[in-house]
């Protein structure tokens, strides 16, 4: 499913007061939520987002003296994709010297009222990830604002998903269960819940289960279960290529990588 776009003109976004600050590549994305309470109501309630995300850009341009809404995208559950700032444009959201890093995601959810993310908003959250990638010149990273940065953004449930890689939820919200991306794109089994890591040896069948993945991909590497000096050489090698920190651990975001990255 291509991103459903809510652009400037349709949510009736403000001018930015000032002029952008361009931004080249990024090395992926970080997700945030409003920190506050957001009217469980708008689930049912489209134009209720419009004005959530309408009051967030005063708040941003009056309040804290940005010259627009600080975020690049904002997902709401309706699985539609606000233009923020947009693309190559540096946000605002990050905290001080870590917005050229990576764009900034809202994904609106608080921490009172709708907390837990609908499946709307994660679906959202990734077509806007897929679509930075895409056109912006983003990496692969999906992170979080509390990642390297001191604030409980984006909060428990939406930093949970992020940690275990960012799943798609079941289905794509078009009604059609099972059809994963809805693009016959790969998609990677659940992460198992463990670090695969070296040393001590690793062993399982989740360690066969990678390993095999890995060996369809083409690297060479015995697919026996033990995560040892051979497969962290591996895992490294591929972190390296993906772009992604190269500790040697197969954890969530290198798991679903192992599937999901498209094969070079
Ligand atoms: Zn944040
Ligand atoms: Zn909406």
């Amino acid at each position: 499913m291509a991103i459903d776009l809510v652009t400037r003109r349709d949510w009736g976004a403000r001018a930015p007061r000032g002029s952008y600050t361009q931004l080249a590549s990024t090395k992926g994305v970080k997700v945030h939520y409003t920190g506050g309470l957001v009217n469980p109501g708008i689930v049912t309630d489209h134009n209720g987002c419009v004005s959530l995300v309408q009051s967030i850009q005063r708040g941003h341009q009056d309040g804290n003296g940005w010259l627009d809404i600080g975020y690049s995208f904002v997902a709401c559950p309706h699985r539609k994709v606000f233009e923020g700032r947009g693309l190559h444009h540096l946000p605002a959201a990050n905290g001080p010297g870590l917005n050229s890093g990576h764009y900034a995601v809202l994904g609106l959810v608080g921490n009172a009222g709708l907390v837990e993310p609908p499946d709307g908003v994660l679906h959202a959250i990734l077509d806007a990830v897929e679509y930075v990638r895409e056109r912006g010149d983003a990496g692969l990273e999906i992170k979080g604002h509390r990642d390297g940065y001191a604030t409980d953004c984006p909060g428990e449930p939406l930093y949970a998903w992020v940690r275990r890689g960012a799943p798609r939820p079941g289905g794509d919200g078009d009604g059609d269960p099972g059809d994963g991306e809805g693009g016959g794109e790969p998609e990677a089994p659940p992460f198992p819940g463990r670090l695969l890591r070296y040393p001590p040896v690793t062993r399982g069948e989740d360690v066969r289960t990678w390993q095999r993945q890995m060996k369809a991909r083409g690297w060479d590497l015995d697919v026996d279960g033990a995560y040892g000096a051979q497969s962290s050489d591996v895992c490294r090698r591929f972190q390296r290529r993906q772009g992604v920190e190269d500790d040697g651990v197969v954890g969530p975001v290198t798991w679903r990588l192992a599937w999901e990255a498209p094969l070079s």
